[in-house]
């Protein structure tokens, strides 16, 4: 690991100042930042502790239903707050679905959703070939192993997904990521935080050069939600897929609005836009509800070994519809 110099930001003004040198890097938990120090995927040399910045580990419930949360408050806390239960359960399951419990209580809600792609060549020790961490060596993936690997979005520079749980709950819940930059902070909505790979794969978000996350916001209550995971272990397991439902039924128990996002399946959680849309007005158990759901999948692109990530993700898709609509409202 390369030598760093360490320094603790005093307070906001200081840490986006600082953090304009390219070399610069924010620590808040330090459970992903370290594992790339030491993959070599990061080499920064000055780290800057953010995590006594005063107020960034708050968790407040806002007027119309929703929630916002300090970029810095920790997994564990969010999860468990009893207003995330109650408002978002999705987001307390996935949260609570990932990593393992000492790791949640160090990580934070922010830095969760900077995690990297969890592909095989991209974290390996030795040199292989991989556009995202030695750029122009191709994609070991693309023609490899790819059976954990994306069916949506994907580009021959790179077929990777992105393995954070939390951020396919609040991209499903419509949240914002709200920063702050010299150039003045911004709200970035979680279904347009990722970057799908193109010719350029440096960054993984639209987050420029010391740019901070703040804060995150929900809006409205989601309290028909639910969160499913499918990993090859359960004890502790980045998801071979998961699904994120939130669903608002109206008087006669029809599907007024449905928002469905799958995740490990891109670059990015993948909203089922044209899903959501079929179902619209159908009864949960309507014999109509599975072609709805297969619209969402009109636009996937297997790689050779994940042809199966469309079977399941379309079975997780009815499975947590059916979960959602018996909830109570
Ligand atoms: Fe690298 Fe992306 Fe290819 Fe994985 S999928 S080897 S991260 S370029």
């Amino acid at each position: 690991m390369q030598a760093f110099a360490y320094a603790r930001a005093a307070g906001v003004t200081e840490a986006l100042a600082a953090a304009r040198n390219a070399d610069t890097a924010f620590l808040a938990g330090g459970t992903e930042l370290l594992n790339w120090m030491r993959l070599g995927i990061a080499a920064p040399t000055r780290i800057l502790d953010i995590t006594r910045l005063a107020g960034f580990d708050a968790i407040e419930t806002l007027p119309d239903g929703g929630l916002r949360f300090g970029a810095l408050a920790r997994l564990n806390d969010v999860a468990l707050a009893p207003a995330v239960v109650e408002r978002a359960p999705m987001l307390s399951q996935a949260i609570l679905s990932a990593a393992s419990p000492q790791i949640r209580n160090l990580a934070t809600i922010g830095g969760n959703l900077l995690q990297k792609t969890r592909c095989g060549y991209f974290r390996a020790e030795e040199k292989l070939p991989c556009n995202k961490k030695w750029p122009g060596t191709g994609c070991a993936a693309r023609d490899g192993l790819n059976d954990r690997h994306a069916i949506f979005g994907w580009s021959d520079t790179c077929v990777a997904t992105q393995p954070s749980d939390p951020a396919v709950a609040l991209a499903a819940l419509d949240a914002s990521v709200i920063t702050a930059r010299g150039a003045g902070g911004r709200r970035i909505p979680v279904t347009e935080f990722y970057r799908l790979p193109d010719a350029d794969l440096a960054g993984d978000t639209v987050l420029e050069q010391g740019e901070l996350i703040t804060t995150i916001e929900i809006p409205g209550a989601a309290p028909r939600s639910t969160y499913i995971k499918v990993r090859e272990r359960e004890s502790y397991e980045f998801a071979t897929a998961s699904v994120a439902i939130a669903l608002d039924l109206d008087a006669g128990r029809r599907i007024a609005r449905a928002r469905i996002a799958l995740g490990s399946v891109a670059l990015r959680p993948w909203r089922l836009v044209a899903a959501e849309e079929a179902l619209a007005g159908l009864q949960p158990d309507s014999s109509a509800i599975a072609a709805a759901v297969e619209t969402g999948f009109a636009e996937a692109r297997p790689l050779a070994h994940n042809a199966y990530k469309i079977t399941l993700g379309r079975n997780l898709v009815l499975r947590a519809l059916r979960l959602a609509s018996e909830m109570a409202p």
